[in-house]
């Protein structure tokens, strides 16, 4: 339920954080990681975004800014959990910190409470605000946990079904679908952060159409694509063997972040029967560099998962009542492309697409309880993603191979060509040309409460 953390009415002495608009506020407080450059090398800090800038709170903990913690004297948590941060705040990407849920809300607490309007507490106060403080644009971010493990979901029901008209338009979903939380297991070496250029695949590629006899043959890939997806980082993990059952599976979320799981179309067409994703997807998955915590969301929780009628109803290990009615998170999700030309040009990005969170299959408390329900063990910064968000709209589509997708032709059986996409430059897309730059954003807004974002999650593809 909505704490204090919360209350719309507070304020930050960061003078963007108070702008409607920012993604940021006060009452947001997401986790990354960064360098900072000190004593002739790069250290890797722990930060948090607030406005435009970043809070850097690494800093703010060697410099005993945190008095509920730091303070030995006062009331709070006792001195071995003073030890367990200090040792926690030597290692990058937030292990130790993460399995622990308590010890997220206390930092985003004493986080919230530093950045609260009001006296700097005089010169070295002041001074010790400025050091704190860089800006987003120029920060160098780390991936905000380390991804040890990457599994993809297939979460969308509308994605589902669209794709699976382009392969069998008679029967697009298969039967499984609306029991099993599908996903596969992708590759966490390959993850990056926001702003990594993406290098365009090469890899094999069926036989033209036209030519079945011609052979496949081997080269960059032609039908380079995104999708648009939001992940879930584990922080508590399981042991090896013991399940998750679905009404503990929230606590092991620590919060979301966007995904881009760049595919390669047309190896995957070639490659994905009958063992499913390979090498067109694995060469790169970039996340956007903060996790919004669950406790910033909870305000902005929905329905986990609804059912059509005559939809079946979930196997008892994957129904709670509480996820169902709790379980969701309504998150506006947009993409957004900008070619090397409208860059030039100095044009706006264009949207391709605006949908949401809300709304899918499968809940990630379901995708949790599904992932270990026959023993695997999920462990701290572990990934799991979404799969494509595409909601029934055509705007809403969360990838190129929907959006320019024209459908099947009645009178021949066969797919029409392609849409394009024509941007302001007069160029047009199927999929993606080297130099495009895609963006991906999210963001909550509920009446009564403050409106967060999730940042950018940007890529650039170079040939
Ligand atoms: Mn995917």
């Amino acid at each position: 339920m909505p704490n204090d953390t919360h209350n719309p009415n507070l304020r930050s002495w960061v003078e963007s954080a108070n702008d409607p608009a920012t993604d940021f506020p006060i009452q947001n407080l997401p986790l990354c990681s960064f360098l900072k450059e000190h004593d002739g090398h790069a250290h890797a800090h722990y930060g948090t975004a607030i406005g435009d800038q970043i809070l850097d709170l690494t800093l703010l903990w060697e410099a005993e800014a945190f008095p509920e913690i730091a303070d030995e004297g006062a009331p709070g948590p006792a001195q071995d959990l003073l030890e367990e941060l200090d040792a926690a705040f030597e290692y990058p990407h937030w292990m130790g910190i993460i399995d622990r849920p308590e010890l997220v809300a206390l930092l985003r607490r004493e986080a919230q409470r530093y950045l609260l309007d009001g006296p700097a507490g005089g010169q070295q106060g002041r001074r010790l605000r400025q050091r704190a403080l860089q800006p987003i644009a120029t920060t160098n971010f780390l991936p905000p946990v380390s991804f040890l493990n990457y599994t993809d979901f297939y979460a969308s029901i509308h994605h589902a079904t669209t794709v699976g008209a382009m392969f069998r338009p008679d029967n697009p979903l298969l039967p499984n679908y609306k029991h099993v939380p599908i996903g596969y297991h992708g590759r966490a070496s390959s993850v990056v952060v926001s702003g990594t250029t993406i290098r365009r695949p090469a890899g094999q590629q069926s036989p033209p159409d036209d030519n079945p006899s011609a052979g496949p043959g081997f080269g960059p890939c032609k039908m380079l694509d995104y999708e648009l997806e939001v992940g879930c980082v584990i922080g508590r993990g399981n042991s090896l063997g013991e399940p998750i059952a679905i009404s503990k599976a929230a606590e092991h979320i620590v919060g979301l972040v966007l995904v881009n799981d760049w595919s390669a179309r047309d190896i995957q067409r070639w490659e994905y029967q009958p063992l499913g994703p390979f090498l067109a997807k694995n060469f790169a998955t970039s996340v956007s560099p903060f996790v919004v915590t669950t406790e910033a969301l909870d305000p902005f929780r929905c329905d986990g998962w609804s059912r059509g009628p005559g939809d079946p109803e979930p196997l008892d290990y994957l129904r709670d009542e509480h996820d169902r009615s709790r379980g969701g998170f309504d998150i506006v999700l947009e993409a957004f492309l900008l070619s090397k030309e409208m860059a030039a040009k100095g044009a706006e990005p264009v949207r391709l697409s605006r949908g949401g969170l809300k709304g899918m299959y499968w809940s990630f408390a379901q995708m949790i309880a599904h992932h270990t329900s026959n023993g695997c063990n999920l462990q701290e910064g572990d990934l799991l993603a979404s799969g494509t968000v595409s909601g029934q709209a055509e705007d809403s589509r969360g990838c190129l191979l929907e959006l320019t997708w024209a459908g099947i032709d009645p009178s021949t059986g066969k797919p029409r060509p392609r849409r394009p996409i024509e941007l302001p430059t007069g160029e047009k897309r199927t999929f993606l040309a080297d130099g495009d730059t895609v963006i991906l954003r999210g963001s909550c807004e509920r009446e009564g409460f403050r409106r967060i974002g999730f940042g950018e999650c940007r890529g650039t593809i170079s040939g």
